[in-house]
């Protein structure tokens, strides 16, 4: 062998040697085990970087929840989620066709939504005025990305959606309808900023409902949370993070007593989590308003079970079903063992008023409204699960719902990093918040970051736009009419004044809980829709199209993943190792 050719081969392996020295370097700590951190580690890991993953829960996957067998859309609607199941080789069946559109359940009556255009062509004229009412809004909005984009468009953001709709003036049937699409998907529209409902319908505008709901995935979201974790090496659970501190060497985070070191961190959790975790330095007032201050919706999930379908069957009650009263939306579910199950959506307002009640008083307070129009409901009832997103100190609401004057102030704000902190969650995607889709894009992208502060690259701190210079701006544009004239009807109505959210009209409280089971329903009264609706007379025109759905995340969600990894002790490192960078005593998980 020629001297030149070993040296050659020497200069190969001194190069490999200071590859693996330099990867052994970069050392990553996640914070959050839901699906955005879940994807950031998985990326980071695989560019060589050392990752812990903290969670704070024994159980790993967040707020992928309860269904047993959830629908998503296809890679058309959800290129991301589509990608990681094809990567884990994870099964998805075909959805059924009938489940790909919503349909209704008005006064305990099923309508799909050709039944409702022949049966009730009032209400489906309607829903039909609304949508389109809805399409312009969203066509006003060139760039998604950039919302506010003229001064016309900010003045949406201080405006609340049920003012909107009040000017609609929908039928009442309508409007209960159209009220609970929306708190479903977003929050009660009088909390919700009317600019985000206009970008978020702008962002799905031209999707399809089938497209959304293409498949199933037998097990749920939590089967790719557990995909993910199958993947990490370095997993804790049961180590909520208390504060990280930064300095100009690298970052240190902690739990309780016990200290961790690493290069840079990527922070994957909510906003009200986040608000519990001491920064220093310390955030500044922005983002301290924005952790306090964004709206997130509120959404708790009942499953109950039944021994058999209590419903007219299985083919005619399927679905994303509105109901008109305080039953929410409904989801039925296939049950994998067995028996028939409905999940229950409570939404908005109507899932803040039931926080007072316990899971027992509130799943009875849906089993009399179910009862109600399904009198086998309570004899063939064998039991239920719950999930209550919003009072979840680790979670603090559904996901986010931008209020008035909310965008104005913070949008975008957490894509930026922080000096060595990068940040995930669905709350910090600007298109698909609130989404699977949304939370592993952001894992994506602060993995991707995190690659970018290592190479040196800075990013631009966040530019605030002068709220009351805007507002005032929007004011002048909305004065000359034309596109809110047109927007509320072409009528010379004025727009409505900046102001701040609305509260929403109290829902009527429910009657006292009723110890199951019961022969005969107990006399409910359901709440009543967020604001006063003025009827209309009924119009003839039959129509087939449903009232469209602008966001994926109609689907119910699962329990959550079991950490099956020995790696998932709670941590035991008794003090700060200001030598060591990622902790040397990580236990390593085998799989
Ligand atoms: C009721 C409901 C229904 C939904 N339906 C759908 C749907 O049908 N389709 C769809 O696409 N999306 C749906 N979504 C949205 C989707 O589930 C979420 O967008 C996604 O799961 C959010 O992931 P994440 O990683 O951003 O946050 P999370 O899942 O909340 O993860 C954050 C993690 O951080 C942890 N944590 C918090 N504080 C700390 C701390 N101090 N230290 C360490 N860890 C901490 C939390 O325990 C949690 O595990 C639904 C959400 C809800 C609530």
């Amino acid at each position: 062998m020629s001297a030149g050719w070993l040296r050659a081969c020497a200069l190969v392996m001194l190069g490999l040697f200071s590859v693996s020295a330099l990867a052994k370097d970069k050392t990553v700590i996640v914070v959050g085990g839901g699906l955005s951190g879940l994807t950031a580690a998985y990326e980071l890991q695989n560019k060589g970087w050392q990752v812990t993953l903290l969670e704070a829960k024994p159980t790993l996957g967040g707020r992928s929840g309860m269904a047993t067998s959830e629908w998503i859309g296809n890679d058309k609607t959800q290129p991301v989620l589509n990608k990681y199941v094809s990567t884990f080789k994870l099964t998805t069946t075909p959805a059924p066709e009938f489940v790909r559109t919503p349909s209704y359940l008005i006064d305990g009556e099923y309508f799909t939504a050709a039944d409702l255009a022949t049966k009730q062509p009032a209400t489906a004229e309607a829903l039909k005025r609304y949508e389109k009412t809805l399409d312009d809004l969203a066509r006003s909005i060139e760039d998604p990305q950039n919302p506010a984009a003229n001064s016309t468009l900010f003045a949406l953001d201080q405006i609340n959606v049920s003012n909107w709709l009040d000017r609609l003036n929908l039928p009442a049937t309508a409007r209960q309808l159209v009220n609970q699409q929306i708190r479903t998907r977003y929050d009660e529209p009088s909390r919700l900023s009317l600019l985000y409902f206009a970008q978020q319908s702008r962002v799905y505008r031209g999707v399809a409902d089938r497209d959304l709901r293409a498949s199933r995935l037998p097990g749920g979201s939590p089967v790719l949370a557990q995909a993910f974790v199958k993947q990490l090496k370095t997993i804790k659970t049961s180590s909520p993070v208390s504060s990280i501190t930064q300095d100009k060497d690298g970052v240190t985070v902690k739990v309780g007593s016990v200290g961790y070191q690493a290069d840079y961190v990527v922070l994957a959790v909510p906003l009200r989590a986040l608000n519990k975790i001491q920064m220093t330095p310390a955030l500044d007032a922005q983002h301290l308003g924005a952790i306090k201050g964004t709206n997130y919706g509120w959404r708790d999930q009942i499953m109950l079970k039944f021994k058999t379908p209590v419903w007219e069957s299985k083919a005619r009650m399927s679905g994303e079903i509105y109901s008109n009263t305080g039953l929410g939306m409904l989801w039925v579910e296939p049950a994998l063992k067995g028996g028939a199950n409905v999940v229950i959506n409570l939404s908005g307002d109507n899932a803040r008023v039931m926080q007072a009640f316990g899971d027992k008083q509130m799943v009875d307070q849906v089993l009399i409204r179910l009862h109600a129009f399904y009198p086998q409901a309570r004899g063939s009832f064998t039991g239920y699960e719950i999930r209550r997103y919003s009072t979840d100190p680790s979670m603090g609401g559904a996901y986010l719902a931008f209020g008035p004057g909310q965008i104005s102030k913070y949008w975008r704000l957490w894509e930026r990093p922080l000096q060595r902190v990068a940040f995930a969650g669905e709350h910090t995607d600007a298109l698909y918040p609130g989404t699977l889709e949304g939370a592993l894009r952001t894992g994506q992208r602060a993995a991707s970051q995190v690659e970018d502060l290592a190479a040196g690259k800075s990013f631009e701190p966040a530019k605030v736009v002068p709220a009351a210079t805007a507002a005032a701006a929007g004011a002048v544009a909305a004065k000359k009419g034309n596109f809110f004239t047109n927007l509320f009807g072409g009528s010379d109505d004025k727009p409505e004044p900046a102001k701040a959210p609305v509260p929403a009209a109290p829902v009527a409280p429910a009657p006292a809980p009723v110890p199951a089971p019961t022969p005969a329903p107990a006399p409910v009264e359901a709440p009543k829709p967020a604001a006063p609706v003025k009827a209309e007379p009924a119009r003839k025109v039959p129509v087939k199209a449903p009232v469209k759905k602008p966001a994926a995340k109609t689907e119910s969600k699962k329990a959550p993943v079991k950490a099956t990894v020995k790696k998932t002790e709670p941590v035991k490192k008794p003090a700060v190792n200001t030598a060591a960078k990622t902790p040397a005593t990580t236990e390593t998980k085998t799989q």
